[in-house]
């Protein structure tokens, strides 16, 4: 089974639909089909890799639609550098304004906003519904960790992610899931009528990794 077999409801994002819109604009199926560097060139957006491990990364906008000069600092390894160039083109695309004359309110929420686009980037929502999950036990887990595997990004990141992504999508067992029929066999060998029988059930459940306990009921 794979993760949208549990899908109970969905709220519209409206990062989601950035990403539709640049799916279309590019005439992709999914962003993972496209290099990072290829879609920043793509919106016109140049990037300057610094050779310095410690500087900021930051994002300048033209102010003509969502050109502008990214500043890429050396990523201790790919993982990083990906997150923090999907993010820099997440400033371009969504704020064409510098964020220096900018209250730390507005930073917080230019960041935050930052973060979601990059994460549906990275980790689109239709293709997290498509991980496979493990009914065994009749328990359902998501492991953060694997999802970092899967779509090459760090853990904290994959994490932030997960819990991101149970804000608009809420999963569970649909109620007729929880029954299941039992054939009885009887001496005569015939068979008795099917019973249902009700099971318990949990809901689905992130695990951080596959070593720590923290369990977060989506
Ligand atoms: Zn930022």
């Amino acid at each position: 089974m794979v993760l949208g077999d549990f899908l109970i409801s969905k709220n519209k994002d409206r990062y989601e639909s950035y990403v539709n819109e640049i799916c279309n604009k590019l005439n992709i199926k999914s962003l993972l089909e496209i290099d990072l560097y290829d879609l920043c060139d793509k919106f016109g957006m140049k990037v300057n890799l610094e050779l310095v491990s410690d500087g900021l990364n930051t994002a300048v906008s033209s102010g003509k639609g969502r050109r502008g000069i990214i500043t890429l600092c050396i990523a201790e390894n790919e993982q990083i550098e990906r997150i923090n160039l999907a993010h820099e083109f997440s400033h371009l695309y969504l704020h064409n304004h510098s964020q220096l004359n900018i209250d730390s309110v507005e930073i917080n929420k230019n960041e935050l906003e930052a973060f979601k686009l990059a994460s549906n980037i990275l980790i689109p929502s239709n293709e997290l519904l498509k991980l496979s999950v493990d009914p065994e036990l009749n328990t359902t887990y998501i492991i953060a960790e694997d999802v970092a595997k899967h779509f090459n990004v760090t853990l904290e990141f994959a994490y932030q992610r997960l819990l991101y992504f149970q804000d608009n999508y809420k999963f569970g067992r649909h109620e007729e899931d929880a029954y299941l029929y039992t054939m009885t066999k009887s001496f005569d060998m015939s068979y008795s009528k099917p019973r249902p029988i009700k099971i318990k059930y949990m809901d689905l459940v992130i695990l951080k990794n596959s070593n720590l306990n923290k369990k977060i009921h989506l």
